[in-house]
């Protein structure tokens, strides 16, 4: 008998599982279709292998001492990795995060006994408040700590080359032709893609990206534009900014995923191939299949589940999160009866920096109750007509100023095929319309308590 032991934790990752998906595909994908199910790694995700790089790595060059603190901004996954790596190493480790992100994410990374900060999600970036601000922050004012960046840390892709990238070589015994990857960070689909590309140049590696991110526009016409940026509800995936370990040349096509498609091809995952993955892996899933005809007989598709399903139970395992959403088949009306008949005008918006007196102007020139607030086209707030009217009588000199100086919080969004109950319990005197947005059509429509009325009535 031979020992098989391990001496910590981290000699457990890797050597995932490649697995073949016998449902889904069934009837649709001509070529056959492997998962590489990274939800066996300690912290059940993928991001465990570029934590425990990106750290080694760090130790190497010096930038992370005995005794430091880890600092990143991280959705969850990437954390989880730093945290384990943090205890068997002896690491403090603080984290920023947003408020888009599951709970259950959160409070694993505090069972590790990491600092969480929770930041706001529908802010630029560049904004003091956002959670890439906050972390830079704090590793300036944190003595003896470092940041891992995890979107520019050139470890991240290079943990993929070394490791997932031979591994996936490996498993198909070299006879693998397609590469279908979410991507965030870009970390995964370049590093896996870098290499598989060097030991057979003719395998393609297909982008999963969400609605509301930059990357597929960027990738087809070489133009950052804000106006693809919208809030969305898929997970780790998408970005309104180039992480720079996301190499283009090596990504031949990005496919865009709806929240919807996503979210329930995730649960089909479970009941279908009995595999218990994240949000990214349905989204993934989901863009394989609306790639389904680029894909032959006799040709091996490899995806990539990134994550566990146990961090999603609070939604889209969860029918009634499904339901609010307007995921699931909807009883009754829905916002694409609301707005069916409404001409195809683009949403009316005004910039931040015209003034209040502009923006009273058009509320009362079309009778309209609100208009959205953009910053260079992204949607940030909403100037109402009952916060527009206290503001002006309480000093007639905010007409002159921006509207930024008067704006509420952004309107919510929510999917055109999101429940007319669902869209009634979304509206509060706080945020009395909601923006409804039809991602495959990329059109926005508001809709305000009067069209509820109307259709209810
Ligand atoms: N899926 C999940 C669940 C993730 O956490 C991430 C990381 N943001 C990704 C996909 C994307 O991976 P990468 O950052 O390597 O592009």
């Amino acid at each position: 008998m031979q020992r098989r032991t391990y001496n910590n934790i981290l000699e457990t990752i890797g050597n995932t599982p490649l697995v073949r998906l016998n449902r889904i595909p069934k009837g649709v994908v001509a070529a056959d279709v492997y998962a590489k199910i990274e939800t066996t790694n300690p912290g059940n995700s993928i991001k465990d292998r570029m934590a425990v790089k990106m750290i080694e790595d760090a130790e190497k060059a010096g930038k992370l001492k005995p005794g430091g603190t880890i600092i990143e901004g991280t959705s969850g996954n990437t954390g989880m990795g730093l945290a384990i790596a943090a205890v068997v190493k002896g690491y403090k480790c603080v984290f920023t995060t947003t408020d888009k992100q599951s709970k259950e994410k959160v409070d694993a990374l505090r069972a590790f006994g990491a600092e969480v900060i929770v930041c706001p999600t529908d802010v630029d970036p560049e904004d003091p408040r956002s959670y890439y601000s906050v972390s830079s922050r704090l590793e300036r004012d944190t003595p003896n700590s470092w940041k891992a960046n995890q979107y520019d840390n050139p470890s991240n892709a290079q943990a993929h080359y070394e490791q997932t990238g031979p591994e996936i070589w490996e498993q198909t015994e070299g006879k693998v032709d397609h590469l279908v990857v979410g991507v965030g960070t870009g970390g995964t689909i370049c590093g896996v893609a870098k290499y598989l590309k060097e030991r057979r140049p003719s395998v393609k590696a297909w982008g999963i990206d969400t609605y509301g991110s930059v990357f597929k526009k960027y990738k087809e016409t070489g133009v950052f534009d804000k106006n693809e940026i919208y809030p969305y509800i898929t997970e780790g995936i998408g970005e309104d900014f180039l992480p720079q370990n996301v190499d283009f040349s090596l990504i031949d096509h990005f496919e865009k995923v709806t929240d919807r498609d996503a979210a329930i091809m995730t649960g089909r995952i479970a009941r279908e191939e009995g595999i218990f993955a994240g949000n990214s892996a349905g989204s993934a899933m989901a863009g394989l299949i609306q790639l389904a005809d680029r894909f032959e007989k006799g040709e091996t598709v490899v995806v990539v589940f990134h994550d566990h399903g146990t961090r999603y139970l609070g939604k889209m395992y969860n029918p009634d999160w499904m339901r609010e959403k307007g995921f699931l088949d909807p009883k009754g009306l829905t916002a694409r009866d609301l707005v069916v008949n409404r001409l195809k005008a683009p949403l009316a918006t005004i910039d931040r920096n015209e003034t209040v007196e502009k923006a009273a102007h058009i509320l009362t020139e079309n009778a309209y109750s609100q208009i959205p607030v953009t910053s260079d086209g992204r949607l940030m707030g909403t100037v109402n007509e009952g916060h527009l009217y206290s503001a002006i009588v309480k000093n007639p000199e905010v007409l002159k100023g921006p509207v930024e100086a008067i704006m509420q919080p952004a309107l919510p969004f929510a999917d055109i095929s999101t429940s007319v109950d669902a869209l009634a319990a979304m509206l509060t005197p706080d945020s009395p319309a909601v923006l409804v947005r039809d991602f495959k059509l990329d059109a926005t429509y508001i809709i305000t308590r009067w069209d509820i009325i109307k259709a209810l009535s």
